[in-house]
């Protein structure tokens, strides 16, 4: 694999599960030093250590991304550790209640907002200073399918994607002049934990049937256009949404 991000200080969160798990891992194949962080401490650990045991350079760190003081340490962690941060991917994310927007109670609908939307708001909060300090940077923002359609009975979800997509447009015009891009990837349905975790095999072969490609998309599919979102080779790119969906919303 070609190691183009051999001098770049990389912090993914969400990164001990699925998507996340396929970006650390992809970033660090191509010489990023890359800060693996997620809720679950141990496992952001296991994929620094599956990384290392690669060859490959990464750091695990315990994070909440609801919490803005705890985004601010781990954002603080990478420019200690690595000298300096030029690549965010804001992956972290949940799923919430299933319940029609009438009867969407009330608590999920706060903890959704804050970890999906508020989550990459600190995020962005505290990584563009940083990149900033280092010369510049790119940034990928992980938004759904869900960013530019609707889906019944996951307003929450619907709503913070759609406003993730706003929030990734308005920082690229803010940003863009002063060496900075900033994107948001729409992946389709991915095979991982949070499909796995909270559906049946029933209601996910229904969802795949959803997608013209004729099934759902593995996790390494959203690390390759993120990953090619973070490079170089998309030095024009910034303040658009990216669809990674299998024709979903081409439907
Ligand atoms: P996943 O397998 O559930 O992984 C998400 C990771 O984020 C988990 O390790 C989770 O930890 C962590 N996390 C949850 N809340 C957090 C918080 N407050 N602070 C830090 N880390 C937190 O999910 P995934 O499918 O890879 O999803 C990654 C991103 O892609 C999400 O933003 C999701 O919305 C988006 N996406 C997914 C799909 C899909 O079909 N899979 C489609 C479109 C977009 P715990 O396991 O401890 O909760």
């Amino acid at each position: 694999m070609q190691k183009d991000f051999e001098d770049k200080v990389a912090v993914v969160t969400g990164a001990g599960s699925g998507i996340g798990v396929a970006i650390a891992h992809e970033l660090a194949a191509r010489g990023a030093l890359v800060v693996t962080a997620d809720l679950d401490e141990r496992a952001a650990a296991a994929v620094s250590k599956a990384i290392a045991n690669k060859g490959g350079r990464a750091k695990p760190f315990a994070v909440d991304v609801s919490d803005a003081d705890a985004v601010a340490r781990m954002v603080d962690f990478a420019v200690q550790t690595g000298g300096g941060l030029h690549l965010a991917v804001n992956n972290a994310g949940i799923g919430g209640p299933s319940a029609p927007l009438g009867e969407y109670p009330l608590d999920g609908w706060r903890q959704v907002i804050d970890v999906n939307l508020n989550g990459v708001f600190y995020g962005l909060r505290h990584q563009i200073p940083a990149m900033l300090e280092s010369g510049g940077g790119a940034i990928v923002n992980m938004a759904s399918i869900l960013g530019s359609v609707g889906f019944a009975n996951a307003g929450a979800y619907v709503a913070a994607k759609h406003a993730v997509v706003g929030m990734t447009k308005t920082a690229a015009m803010e940003y863009g002049d002063k060496g900075v891009r900033i994107n948001a990837v729409g992946p389709g349905f991915v095979d991982t934990p949070l499909l796995s975790k909270n559906l049946d095999a029933e209601t996910i072969g229904q969802l795949a049937a959803l997608h013209p490609i004729g099934r759902i998309g593995r996790p390494e599919e959203v690390s390759a256009l993120t990953c090619f979102l973070l490079s170089d080779r998309a030095s024009f790119i910034t303040g658009s949404y990216h669809l990674v969906d299998g024709a979903y919303t081409a439907r």
